[in-house]
């Protein structure tokens, strides 16, 4: 018999949203709109080229993400969704017993990549469902290395502003990591959610992660990168495992990146969807705390396992967290009517 290291023993897997035929399914904070116009097209055209490895380097990419973000190449390093650069971060600062602080609940990739990067979680309860970055940066000892800010954060949808933001920022030391993960930019209102590239990009300790898997609509291509100092993307770059990036999710990127202006359009619609959906279900006499993000939550405590199975019976997949909440993504207009059916019916 081997011997397995002891700390994976103790860590909770990550639970993927459930997958039900014909079901609607609001449990993964995917884009509904599908496609966005000439991925389909490269995508095929590609297919006939996958029994060679692609660009490892992912030049083309990497160049059309540094001009859009306007920044020096050197300072973006990709990954195999954002997910993928979240673990090459924690193995580029995060050794054995070393600490990694974040909020929680918050997103679950945090805690399995940081106990497989060796690294010792720290959870720092959130306040009002939201970032408690003031107790976060009170968590900060000398063993700390990385601190992951989910802004919006999820599952709670929630937004740190960025007053908040810089100020925390300023009280983390200059060897500490902020991680920025800005997963669900797209859906937040930049009056309110700071960007934070452009508040605090500047800083030799902070990386800004974003993915192509959720406004972009490319979950099951997975790709996502850092903006970060050149001296910490080199090591990014060397933790990532070699040719993670397909050259489809290469070169499906850039062409998602191309059609920006529609990914935002079809963000708005999601935005102004959350909107009907949170007001309705606040009228149903649920507490929904003010998204930023393309989902909502539902802090029902012991009630949340009875809600999704509620749900289930009706075809609708959510994602419940037991004992704490469900988070639900805002979906077609229709998806989201029969969610607030439910939902009605519930409370009936
Ligand atoms: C969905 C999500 C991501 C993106 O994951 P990928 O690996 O890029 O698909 C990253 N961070 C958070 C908080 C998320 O919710």
């Amino acid at each position: 018999m081997v011997s397995v290291r002891s700390s994976l023993a103790q860590l909770p897997p990550y639970v993927p949203g459930r997958k039900l035929p014909g079901a609607v399914v609001l449990a993964s904070n995917e884009s509904p709109y599908g496609l966005l116009p000439g991925v389909a097209g490269t995508l095929s055209e590609l297919a006939a080229g996958v029994s060679r490895y692609p660009d490892m380097s992912a030049t083309s990419l990497v160049q059309v993400l540094a001009a859009h973000h306007g920044v020096e190449p050197e300072r973006i390093a990709v990954g195999a969704g954002s997910s993928e650069v979240c673990g090459q971060l924690l193995h580029s600062v995060v050794g054995p017993g070393d600490e990694v602080v974040f909020g929680w609940r918050s997103f679950e990739a945090y805690p399995i990549l940081t106990a497989v990067a060796g690294g010792t979680a720290v959870r720092v309860p959130l306040r009002d469902h939201a970032l408690d970055l003031d107790a976060m940066a009170t968590a900060i000892t000398g063993r700390t290395r990385l601190v992951f800010v989910c802004n919006p954060n999820n599952p709670t949808s929630t937004a740190v502003g960025e007053r908040a933001l810089s100020d925390f920022a300023d009280r983390v030391p200059d060897d500490v990591l902020i991680v920025v993960d800005e997963a669900y930019r797209e859906y937040a209102d930049p009056a309110l959610v700071p960007d934070a590239l452009a508040l605090l990009g500047d800083r030799p300790n902070v990386a800004v992660l974003r993915t192509f898997s959720k406004a972009y609509g490319l979950a099951g291509l997975r790709v996502g990168y850092c903006v970060a100092p050149p001296e910490l993307t080199a090591h990014v770059r060397r933790t990532q495992v070699p040719f993670s990036v397909s050259a489809l999710a290469q070169e499906a990127a850039v062409v998602a990146l191309g059609e920006r202006a529609e990914a935002a359009r079809r963000a708005a619609l999601t935005v102004a969807e959350r909107a009907r959906v949170t007001l309705r279900l606040r009228a149903l006499g649920f507490e929904v705390p003010h998204s930023q993000a393309n989902f909502v939550w539902l802090p029902l405590g012991d009630d949340s396992a009875d809600f999704a199975v509620h749900c289930l019976d009706g075809k609708v997949v959510v994602r419940p967290f037991l004992g704490e909440g469900v988070r639900v993504t805002i979906g077609l207009p229709e998806e989201n009517d029969a969610l607030l059916a439910l939902a009605a019916a519930w409370r009936g």
